[in-house]
């Protein structure tokens, strides 16, 4: 029989070494993309990973659309530790057929039974580059399959019943009994992080200004935006089909991420999803179907779009979408970055976050499995960057959901989201291409996605009191728009005068 007696599925255990008294260096507990990812890129590295999973792909999961430090930094990722297979690039060719391109970021204002107005409708593109849509449950069974053909070894299907970590190695112990050690345990089980429930990390009150809540699912038979209306309607350069579109109201966002968007794709889905800000909208449970389309039926324009719309999968809906915990490392094990927290899927910061660990965390562990010191100590760092990306992105997403308030606050509040696409995006995707060149990683691993950003945060703290006191009626919004406009123009000033250069690099 042609199937290694050790590989993930022996059709027969190995006789001469039973599976459960082996000692592995690294347990990965999850299966989705930041666990596979990480598993191939320790298994290339000689490392003997075990990966577990309650489920078996595909499986559904969010987290559809790319920006460009994501593009880079995993591109960096799978070239520095040598598996090029598991690109973006790579998997962008070998699933074309399912997979949707982001060749922009769209965001169009809208107002309760009145049509959108081209002059409020913003497009951030990047012609140098192309995202994707991804459609997840392919992307991830596609990064599962490739960390087995990289050596890691998966159990799918299999729960775990707890987790021990001592000071001389971890235990683990299986729902069928089973006992599995090894030196080092990494928690990518997302949300219901297994490692935050056994050591009670999770906050009880997320530490987070964003409160919104989501319903979202996949649908076909959405109309594309462009042609709701005659060609050429609204102006804009690129066409909001090709790129991840958010309808923003007064409540809330909406996102459309279309799958279906390429000449080779032959995949007809559509993802849809609301977001309702509860700190304007008071809500007693999570929204439901009909609250999405109660909103669609509200906006003219996209009630177009939706017009012939239909559901294809069940809904999932969390009247709050954050949380947040006390700490992401303990001796002998730490959580990834959506297990240790998440704030709201505007800006599709989410798995820029997750690669981001990934970065910081590989080569701490690499080197703790060199030195045998798995104390907290020098996973303290990536600790740091888990608390400063999720601050970060509270603070971009808060000021956001203040500005909805108001087309023009809005429209002011978007710089300072474009700033942080330049002052946090631009150096990595700079020390990618350089890594790629020159095999130098050093300014890459030193880069993270907050980049120079920390300089602009008082002003754009004044800018959310400015806009909390516009909403609580205690400033006219006159005055409010005027000091936002004032605050990040003043923002991208002191950018320029930094020197910090604006090209994208090819
Ligand atoms: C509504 C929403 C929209 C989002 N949109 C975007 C976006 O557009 N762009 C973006 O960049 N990010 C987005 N994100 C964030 C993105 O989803 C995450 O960054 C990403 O999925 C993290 O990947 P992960 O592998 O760490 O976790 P997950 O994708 O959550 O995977 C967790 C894995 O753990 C497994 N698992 C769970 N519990 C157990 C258990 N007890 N035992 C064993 N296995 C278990 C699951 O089966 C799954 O395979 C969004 C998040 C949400 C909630």
């Amino acid at each position: 029989m042609a199937v290694r007696p050790d590989s993930t599925y022996a059709f027969t255990a190995a006789p001469d070494k039973p599976q459960h008294s082996r000692h592995r260096d690294v347990v990965v507990l999850g299966g989705g993309i930041a666990a596979s990812f990480l598993a191939a890129l320790l298994a290339q590295q000689g490392v003997d990973v075990l990966v577990i999973d309650h489920g078996t792909h595909p499986k559904f999961a969010v987290g559809e659309s790319m920006v460009p430090y994501l593009t880079a930094c995993w591109n960096g990722l799978a070239h520095r530790y040598g598996i090029p297979d598991l690109s973006p690039a790579r998997l962008f060719d070998d699933l074309a057929a399912r997979v949707g391109v982001k060749e922009n970021f769209g965001f169009v204002y809208h107002r309760r039974g009145k049509p959108s107005i081209p002059a409020e409708m913003r497009q951030h593109t990047n012609p140098a580059r192309r995202e994707m849509h991804l459609f997840r449950q392919d992307v991830d069974a596609y990064l599962a399959y490739g960390a087995i053909r990289h050596g890691a070894e998966f159990r799918f299907n299999t729960n775990v019943s707890s987790v021990d970590p001592r000071p001389d190695g971890v235990s683990i112990t299986l729902d069928r009994g089973e006992t599995l050690h090894c030196q080092y345990v990494v928690d990518g089980t997302g949300f219901r992080s297994l490692l935050a429930d056994r050591f009670g990390l999770r906050d009880a009150v997320p530490r987070l200004e964003t409160q919104s809540a989501t319903c979202f699912t996949h649908m076909i038979d959405v109309e594309p935006f462009d042609a709701i209306h005659p060609d050429g309607w609204h102006g804009m350069a690129g066409r909001f089909a090709h790129g991840t579109l958010h309808h923003l109201f007064r409540e809330g966002w909406l996102w459309v991420i279309p799958f279906n968007n390429t000449e080779a794709s032959r995949n007809p889905v559509v993802s849809v999803g609301l977001q309702l800000n509860l700190r304007r909208q008071k809500l007693t449970a999570a929204p439901g179907p009909a609250d999405v389309v109660d909103l669609v039926n509200a906006l003219p324009d996209v009630a177009k779009q939706f017009a012939h719309a239909k559901v294809i999968r069940p809904w999932v809906s969390a009247r709050r979408l954050q949380y947040s915990s006390s700490s992401s490392v303990g001796c002998r094990y730490c959580l990834l970055p959506h297990a240790y927290g998440f704030v709201d899927p505007l800006y599709s910061r989410g798995l820029c976050c997750t690669f981001d660990g990934i970065k910081a965390l590989a080569p701490v562990l690499l080197a703790a499995l060199r030195t045998g010191d798995f104390s907290e100590e020098p996973f303290q760092s990536f600790d740091a960057l888990n608390a400063k990306l999720l601050s970060h992105h509270d603070l971009l997403v808060h000021g956001s959901y203040l500005s909805f308030q108001d087309a023009a606050l809005w429209t002011h509040w978007y710089q300072f989201w474009n700033l942080s696409t330049v002052a946090g995006e631009r150096p990595l995707v700079r020390a990618a291409t350089t890594g790629l060149r020159t095999g130098d990683f050093s300014d890459f691993e030193r880069c993270d996605h907050k980049g120079a950003m920390a300089a602009y945060d008082e002003h754009m703290r004044s800018a959310c009191q400015v806009m909390e006191a516009a909403e609580a009626g205690t400033l006219p919004m006159t005055v409010a728009v005027e000091t936002v406009a004032a605050l990040s123009q003043d923002s991208w000033s002191r950018f320029r005068e930094s020197g910090v250069s604006l090209e994208t690099p090819a």
